[in-house]
């Protein structure tokens, strides 16, 4: 049964629901989510695009991953929260604009080739140096 997900940023001017099974909760630790998200890695759920809906403005760029994939980045313009990593056919939301980040233990972390020598991976979960096999990732 699909749970209903709710979040925002930290000024509250954007908001969003999610009514669906997350696919994963990541850790990528690629250099694109450690300059979205400031820090070692990106903490992302990933869910199908069609299931996020929206309100408030928000503001994203564009970035190449080296998959060769085009991501859109997106934030909120008025407080810069980092909200969503967005594919053609996935959105990664990011566990700490959850209302409730606690129940969204990661179940892999990927991209370990950039992480920083200090930031270690959870060992109980699976590790990927770059996008796992059939890549639900960033
Ligand atoms: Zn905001
Ligand atoms: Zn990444």
């Amino acid at each position: 049964m699909p749970q209903i997900i709710s979040g925002g940023c930290r000024c509250g001017q954007v908001r969003y629901e999610c009514a669906t099974e997350p696919l994963a909760v990541t850790l990528c630790y690629c250099r694109d989510c450690q300059q979205f998200a400031g820090g070692a890695c990106g903490n992302f759920v990933v869910m199908p695009v069609s299931s996020v809906a929206v309100t408030g403005r928000i503001k994203s760029y564009s970035v190449q991953a080296e998959s060769d994939r085009t991501i859109s980045r997106e934030f909120c313009p008025e407080c810069g929260s980092p909200l969503f990593a967005t594919t053609s056919n996935l959105h990664a939301v990011t566990v700490a604009s959850f209302d409730d980040p606690s129940p969204y233990k990661p179940t892999l972390a990927i991209w370990l080739d950039s992480a920083p020598p200090w930031a270690a991976a959870p060992p109980d979960i699976p590790q990927f140096p770059r996008n796992p096999p059939l890549s639900s990732g960033q």
